[in-house]
């Protein structure tokens, strides 16, 4: 049997008047994922517990099958996975993000999806000059604003961080003055001196005086949050006897699918937004179906175009999932024998708040030994006429794979 999974990120959400009282999953055309749901099973999971903010690193954990209870360390510990960075047991991964303050506010968490190579070049001049004022510290590249801090601990010595630290992801904060959100408890003065000290060195640099003169968003300020150390869980090869395979243009997600030994495979055009190279991921996806017992592909797009607060933009991209990924790679399934295929968002996010939601998440799927619903792909087909709630929802990969009663 092989299988598929299919996340479209944040897809999630509430009916919006600007789509004429439909959730987007009900405004747009999604012939593929209405098929899956009609020929196969519909439900809603749970993949956040309450104790967790609502965000794909809990959730995503919880949608590859493990219990984020039991093994959730941390956001940022999952993206350097992806980055290659070596994390020991007494180090700690914080995530920086690269962002854009105007008089105050959080104006935007991405400054302006400022692009990896800017990126990079603004975190290799941190790298050159904090370190000597904060020992310990290492900046990382990452993908776009998404970038790493790591605070190398030392065996014996008192942690930098514990459960009193508290940080606040900026993506839930849009527009609200960063000071009421700055870091609490433990490490908070390290977290903030290196932010206060980081917007000097910002401010100066080329990279964002060139953004500035073209009309873009400088990065003129990091936001530290998200911090953990290194979380162990067991392969999903050992768990389930099979070979993981995932498709993701975010670290945080590919870092979490590398966890639990699945291949990392890079789609050229990928990019973790709105103008991805959709038909790519389809394709490497059915490619990656040979050598792979179960590809998952992740998309961002719809997650993204909620937290900008664009209806029409998120209505597209999931038209785009649907025609370009779901529909080749399900009858890529379809044609080489047994097999099933799963969507399912990791959270909601509200195009209303422009932040992620608790919410349980509709999910479909279809394939060998499963019964046929009849319904439509949307949240509230999944509620009113759907199969169960899954809570916890890290139980819904042992049913996907049909190692759990159905
Ligand atoms: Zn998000």
């Amino acid at each position: 049997m092989k299988y598929g999974i299919v996340i479209p990120d944040g897809a999630a959400d509430e009916p919006c008047a600007a789509l004429g009282g439909r959730t987007p999953l009900q405004a747009a055309r999604l012939p593929a994922m209405d098929a899956i749901a009609r020929e196969g099973v519909l439900g809603r999971a749970r993949h956040v517990p309450d104790r967790f903010l609502p965000a794909s690193d809990v959730a995503t954990l919880s949608l590859f099958g493990y219990d984020p209870e039991r093994y959730y360390t941390g956001r940022a510990p999952l993206e350097v996975v992806a980055m290659g960075v070596p994390l020991g047991p007494d180090d700690w991964a914080v995530r920086c993000n690269l962002m854009t303050i105007v008089e105050g506010r959080i104006a935007d968490f991405t400054a302006g999806h400022i692009r990896s190579e800017e990126g990079a070049a603004l975190i290799a001049a941190l790298q050159a000059e904090l370190p000597a004022r904060f020992p310990g510290i290492e900046f990382h590249a990452g993908v776009s604003y998404r970038n790493a801090m790591i605070v190398r601990g030392q065996a014996g010595a008192v942690a930098p961080f514990d459960e009193s630290t508290r940080t606040t992801p900026p993506h839930d904060v849009p527009d609200q003055p960063a000071a009421d959100h700055l870091p609490e408890g433990t490490g908070a003065r390290l977290l903030r001196e290196v932010m206060r000290e980081a917007e000097s060195i910002l401010a100066e640099h080329p990279v964002n005086r060139a953004r500035v003169e073209a009309g873009q968003r400088p990065a003129n300020a990091i936001w530290l949050w998200g911090q953990g150390r290194a979380p162990s869980v067991p392969r999903f090869s050992e768990l389930h006897g099979l070979r993981g395979a995932i498709i993701s243009a975010v670290d945080l997600v590919r870092g979490t699918g590398m966890l639990a030994g699945w291949t990392r495979i890079d789609v050229p055009g990928a990019t973790g937004y709105l103008d991805t190279d959709y038909a790519a991921k389809g394709r490497y996806a059915i490619e990656a179906l040979r050598t792979h017992d179960l590809v998952c592909v992740h998309i961002e797009a719809p997650d993204e175009a909620s937290h900008e607060g664009r209806p029409e933009a998120k209505v597209e991209a999931l038209e785009r999932i649907d025609e370009a990924i779901v529909a080749p790679l399900h009858e890529a399934l379809r044609v080489q024998g047994a097999y099933r295929i799963l969507i399912c968002p990791d959270h909601a996010t509200l195009l209303r708040t422009r932040a992620h939601d608790r919410a349980p998440v509709p999910w479909a799927m279809c394939g060998t030994g499963l019964a046929g619903s009849g319904l439509a792909y949307d949240e509230r087909s999944a509620l009113e006429g759907g199969g169960p709630l899954l809570d916890p929802g890290w139980r819904l990969m042992a049913r996907f794979l049909g190692r759990a009663d159905e």
